[in-house]
């Protein structure tokens, strides 16, 4: 609350604000963890898998006494721990679209951590048509891309994303590119949440940190997208 331009009103703005964190692994672990200790009042952690022993070089919420528990309980059971009085809600989940809609409706921030561009993509169908702001990230190797997404304001995640690009089924990724994408995520949802800076929507955030370069790359609405197009 000391910080200027922030203060008790924006403070205030985060108790009542509500964000469903999809997937928490290494980038959403990370925002849901710095989300929580911003003072954000409301988190809704949805992930289908398990903690597993090759995920903690990255996924921070967990320790080896999480091993095999369903990560979304896990890291409730983290975050409760750091604040007693946060809501948190863990959904044990492969959420489906019409699943998708029943969270996200009434939410002020979507953190899209999904790995696979069809459940990526699944989450911007929703939070485009139910007009809620959202911020995609993914992190590889040393590097990794924050992109936000303001409805109908911005280009939305079809705009910028190739629905055929091929994906790797395995993503090797060293835990601080998850870190810093997460954490820049977070950024995004306060200052979404609070109006105060720039959310960089439409944007393509890329953090190269083997060379300490942040690349911007503005993405124009795309008018004929079938998400967000007229
Ligand atoms: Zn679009």
């Amino acid at each position: 609350m000391a910080i200027p331009g922030f203060g008790a009103k924006a403070q205030k703005k985060l108790k009542h604000s509500r964000v469903v964190v999809l997937g928490v692994g290494g980038v959403g672990g990370a925002a849901a963890l710095y989300l929580a200790a911003a003072g954000v009042g409301s988190l809704v952690l949805v992930d289908r898998d398990e903690v597993e022993l090759t995920n903690l070089n990255r996924q921070v919420l967990f320790s080896t006494i999480d091993l095999g528990r369903p990560k979304a309980e896990a890291g409730a059971k983290r975050l409760r721990s750091l604040d007693p009085e946060l809501e948190v809600e863990a959904v044990v989940l492969d959420a489906e679209e019409d699943d998708l809609v029943l969270l996200i409706e009434g939410a002020d921030f979507v953190l899209n951590c999904f790995d696979e561009n069809i459940d990526r993509l699944a989450a911007n169908r929703v939070c485009i048509s139910l007009a809620v702001p959202a911020s995609y990230g993914f992190a590889q190797d040393f590097s990794g891309e924050v992109f936000t997404v303001l409805p109908q304001l911005s280009a939305c995640l079809a705009c910028a994303l190739d629905e055929t690009f091929p994906e790797p089924e395995v993503t090797p990724v060293v835990g601080v590119a998850t870190g810093i994408i997460g954490v820049a995520m977070a950024a995004a949802a306060l200052r979404s949440l609070t109006g105060i800076g720039d959310v960089n929507a439409g944007q393509r955030l890329i953090y190269d940190l083997a060379f300490s370069e942040l690349i911007r790359i503005p993405v124009p609405r795309n008018p004929r997208c079938p998400v967000c197009g007229r």
